[in-house]
């Protein structure tokens, strides 16, 4: 009894070392919004509970729980998120009930630090979010955001049948184990770093590129994160439109980095490992896109 008892004092230190045995309370809150999207694309609720099966089940970084939520997630979850990650039609605190409310609280949680993801159409905010000249709070605390349709600057979304996406800070935690990849899929181009002439803020890293439009392409800007001045870290990323492309191992490990790296957790070397989910398992209305039927005709007069 006494030679166990040694052997796990001497053991006991290097556990709590390596992290194995210390109370890692990392804790992501995940916001499903309104979505209005045909079964197989945006999936907002299937995509919800996908990304917390994935970040409870990496394999190389432990102790990471998560809550999903379709309605304003309560103070205490709110208090306890190291990070907050957005899927939705828009960005939800601007979609769901008491805009004004939710983006105080979100402001709040910000200012102590917590990180924030958005992910494809949660990025955006339409015209009547923003002041005239583009000013809203989502600029600073994710480092740039989807304009849809607002008067200062219009972002464009499009279906493209292959879009490369390319790493563009090999450098940074994100990008670590995944590779260029191509996939069919709507990633916005054109969207909003700010008022320099849409140039990024210095705090600002992007992090993937893609040369868009096919007929006339330059690199633009599908995915970024931001070290901001209150402690905080952001990560916005345009993709995924189609539910299917959860499937691409390239395109998860860029977005679980992304939450991993915002919750202040070490990313891995090689980037967070994931069994690749089952799709079927988190009940999506379809895996495949089902287009809306055509909208009958106009009657003859
Ligand atoms: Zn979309």
């Amino acid at each position: 009894m006494r030679t166990i008892a040694r052997v796990f004092a001497l053991v006991a230190p290097l556990f709590f070392a390596t992290g194995l045995f210390a109370a890692e309370s990392t804790h992501v809150l995940i916001v499903v919004g309104p979505s209005k999207h045909p079964p197989g694309s945006h999936e907002v609720a299937a995509g919800g509970r996908l990304m917390k099966s994935c970040v409870e089940h990496m394999t190389n970084v432990p102790g990471v729980q998560a809550d999903v939520v379709y309605e304003w997630p309560d103070k205490a979850l709110r208090d306890a998120a190291s990070t907050i990650v957005f899927i939705g039609d828009q960005f939800p605190p601007n979609r769901l009930p008491n805009a004004a409310q939710n983006l105080a609280d979100v402001g709040e949680m910000m200012k102590r630090g917590c990180g924030i993801v958005c992910v494809h159409y949660a990025t955006g905010l339409a015209a009547e979010d923003v002041v005239d000249d583009g000013e809203h709070p989502l600029l600073h605390w994710l480092g740039g955001y989807f304009a849809t349709k607002c008067k200062h600057h219009q972002s464009i979304a499009r279906i493209y049948p292959a879009a490369t996406i390319t790493p563009a800070a090999p450098q940074h935690p994100i990008t670590r184990g995944w590779h260029e990849f191509t996939l069919n899929d709507e990633p916005y181009i054109n969207n909003y770093f700010g008022k320099d002439d849409n140039h990024p803020s210095a705090n600002v890293t992007i992090l993937a590129t893609s040369l868009l439009p096919p007929e006339a392409p330059k690199p633009e800007n599908v995915a970024w994160c931001v070290q901001r001045e209150d402690g905080g870290r952001g990560f916005g990323i345009v993709m995924p439109h189609f539910y299917k492309n959860w499937r691409n191992e390239d395109l998860r490990r860029f977005i679980l980095n992304g939450i991993v790296w915002t919750a202040k957790r070490e990313v891995p070397t090689g980037g967070v490992i994931t069994e690749p989910p089952k799709l079927e398992e988190f009940s999506p209305v379809a895996l495949e896109y089902v287009p809306p039927p055509p909208k009958p005709a106009a009657p003859k007069p």
